[in-house]
């Protein structure tokens, strides 16, 4: 996680930024986006603007508010460890838009001490504990069935009672009769797929077919998924990533420790259960997980654009080494990968932004030159299975 720095102050002369992209096999157009600053420049290097200071915070994109969600854990009324008032607390210390308490529909380990004839309860709870706060809490459960189904989670619906049922078509179809929004869960499981390899069953694909299944836990917990991933891609299925929680997030994901929980990061028109919703039915979605983002090119790489950016570049005295400087607006670590035609004075090809910060890199340019384009492959970002897409970033000195 962040690691803070002093300040920092440019001054530089007035200069222009240009970034684009491509995708690693050049087959996408670059798109170019144009900043211009104006000098002299003086900013202080990024402190933490979080509240907690490990508050999940990604900057908006192209006119859509960039929301941290959590679509999937539990509480003890189904098998998780603690009250529902613990999740809606840990999701407000992350600083999380929106989470869904979603409990086993099936599956009921603790009900001798906890009977669960509403299950609605554990949403009824959250959403109390939540309603002096800025937390949107939007009722969800857990269709917890063997294979051929699977897991899934419906979110957004109106009642989790009468999705209880006997056969599990049941419940999809009531899910969506209520307007639920449904993901498959876990597909990579190794309780139900030794390998770890996520597939989809004939009845997983007639579900898709119908509408009942709309998104794919590309991550759970501690796991990802590539064929998770293929398959989003492949049925144009949301891509998400959960935590899954049961026990506690902070120990889970050790956050003390600098690690954070996955989330699905919803570009939204608004922030309110309608806007999430209508994201998640237009796919406009990126998983976060152990600071990597998973996302289609179209919406991981405006988050890209939106979180780095050259904010100075000039010579060092008369040499003619290039003295840029990069900063990561994002909660997200980035790691690059130099594919420039230029090489570095001060590392290798690898070049490491951490969250929230800015940092120096020294590039070598030959002769001095009025303009440079760096390219960089993204490494943290994943748009496909072993698939990382390049970025560039032009700077007139
Ligand atoms: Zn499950
Ligand atoms: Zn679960």
């Amino acid at each position: 996680m962040p690691i803070s720095t002093g300040r920092l102050t440019l001054k530089a002369s007035r200069f222009t930024l240009m970034t684009s992209y491509v995708g690693n096999t050049n087959r996408f157009l670059s798109a170019f986006f144009v900043l211009l600053f104006c000098a002299p420049l003086s900013f202080a290097q990024t402190d933490h603007s979080h509240g907690s200071g490990r508050a999940i915070e990604f900057p908006d994109v192209n006119g859509f508010l960039s929301l941290t969600c959590d679509f999937h854990m539990h509480s003890v009324f189904s098998d998780g460890d603690v009250w529902p008032n613990t999740r809606v607390q840990e999701a407000q210390k992350d600083n999380l838009d929106c989470i869904a308490v979603t409990e086993h529909l099936e599956y009921l380990p603790h009900k001798a001490d906890v009977p669960v004839p509403d299950r609605n309860r554990a949403f009824d709870i959250a959403v109390n504990t939540a309603k002096n706060s800025d937390l949107i809490v939007i009722r969800g459960s857990e269709i917890t069935r063997a294979l051929p189904f699977g897991h899934a989670n419906t979110i957004f619906i109106t009642d989790a009672n009468p999705l209880v049922t006997e056969e599990a078509t049941d419940a999809y179809a009531e899910a969506q009769r209520q307007g639920g929004f449904t993901f498959m869960n876990h597909p990579n499981w190794t309780a139900q797929r030794k390998d770890g390899i996520a597939r989809l069953e004939e009845m997983n694909i007639t579900l898709i077919e119908k509408g009942q299944i709309q998104g794919i836990e590309v991550v759970n917990d501690i796991t990802y998924s590539d064929e998770a991933l293929e398959i989003a891609l492949k049925h144009n299925l949301a891509i998400i990533g959960t935590s899954d929680i049961h026990s506690l997030i902070d120990w889970q994901f050790d956050v003390p420790g600098g690690g954070h929980r996955p989330v699905t990061i919803v570009f939204a028109k608004e922030r309110t259960q309608e806007g999430i919703k209508e994201a998640l039915l237009a796919r406009r979605t990126v998983a976060w997980y152990q600071n990597t983002l998973i996302g289609r090119l179209e919406h991981v790489m405006p988050l890209v654009e939106a979180s780095l950016s050259i904010t100075s570049a000039a010579y060092q005295g008369d040499t003619s080494i290039l003295d840029i400087r990069i900063e990561n607006k994002s909660e997200s670590d980035f790691t690059l990968n130099n594919v420039s035609d230029f090489r570095f004075h001060d590392r290798a090809d690898l070049v490491v932004i951490p969250a929230h910060h800015s940092i120096q890199v020294l590039v070598k340019t030959g002769p001095r030159v009025p303009e440079i384009e760096l390219s960089f492959e993204v490494l943290n970002v994943v748009t496909a299975p072993g698939q990382h897409p390049n970025f560039k970033m032009k700077a007139t000195i």
